[in-house]
């Protein structure tokens, strides 16, 4: 049962009938895991929180630095040095008060990370490099936990939802080839500031789909954005048998 209180801070979006009361209650009811408070990640968690998602885990082992600030929305400058988790749950916080958010201040790997996104209904993947993305996505397989993926540098964007529950559908593996790719990132290559938050706002629109079954989120498609000229490309995306991740025999399957 909603509070009044709840009716009122929600209500612009209660009042869409694709989301209507049981939508928020589904967010309200969620937990999300949402891994980097950086560029993507700032954006993400915000909407996320804005718009009532009951319970956030937040992981990430960086502090806030001064570089980090031209983009990174969720952290301020007097928030220097801390850890961009607890500035992060600070800022989120005041935003929304009646939420839960947890802070992981570490690196989650091995059976740390497979704990936490078999706990997730979702995963927001806001890290820079790739030894993590190809972790969560193998974490997202094994515990079929939907995984809304997003990357930033420079001008370009991209964005897809991976859900293991869909039949058929792509993994994040399927895409990429481990070790096959360089580690851009954005100390060495630099990023326009709205960029990362187109994304990561999209990111957290394809989660609040996910979650409340709204309209037809972005599984199986890629969309890459050319930010100079403002434009988007689409692109089909199949699962590939081959694939060492998705198509490797489950348990439980
Ligand atoms: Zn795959």
């Amino acid at each position: 049962m909603l509070s009044d209180q709840q009716l009122l801070r929600y209500s612009r979006q209660i009042m869409l009938p694709e989301v209507e009361i049981e939508g928020q209650e589904a967010w309200l009811n969620s937990r999300v895991l949402v891994v980097g408070l950086g560029g993507l990640g700032s954006p993400a968690a915000i909407y996320l929180a804005s718009a009532g998602v009951g319970h956030l885990v937040l992981v990430d082992d960086d502090h806030v630095d001064l570089t980090n600030l031209q983009r990174q929305i969720v952290h301020t400058t007097e928030r220097v040095g801390e850890s961009k988790v607890a500035s992060a749950a600070q800022t989120l916080g005041a935003l929304n008060p009646e939420i839960r958010i947890d802070q992981i201040d570490r690196r989650l790997g091995g059976e740390a990370l497979v704990e936490q996104v078999s706990r997730a209904d979702l995963v927001v993947d806001c890290s820079d490099n790739f030894t993590t993305r190809f972790a969560l996505n193998r974490a997202c397989v094994a515990t079929g936990t939907p995984l809304v993926s997003g990357a930033a540098i420079r001008f370009d964007g991209q964005i897809s939802v991976f859900d293991p529950r869909v039949e058929e559908a792509p993994c994040y593996q399927c895409l990429y080839r481990e070790g096959e790719d360089e580690n851009l990132s954005c100390a060495e290559s630099g990023v326009f500031a709205p960029l990362v938050g187109i994304i990561g706002s999209m990111q957290a629109a394809e989660a609040l789909k996910v979650l409340a079954g709204v309209g037809e989120p972005l599984v199986g498609r890629l969309l890459l954005l050319d930010g100079k000229r403002m434009e988007w490309r689409a692109l089909k995306l199949r699962r590939d048998p081959a694939c060492p991740v998705c198509s490797a025999p489950r348990p439980n399957q």
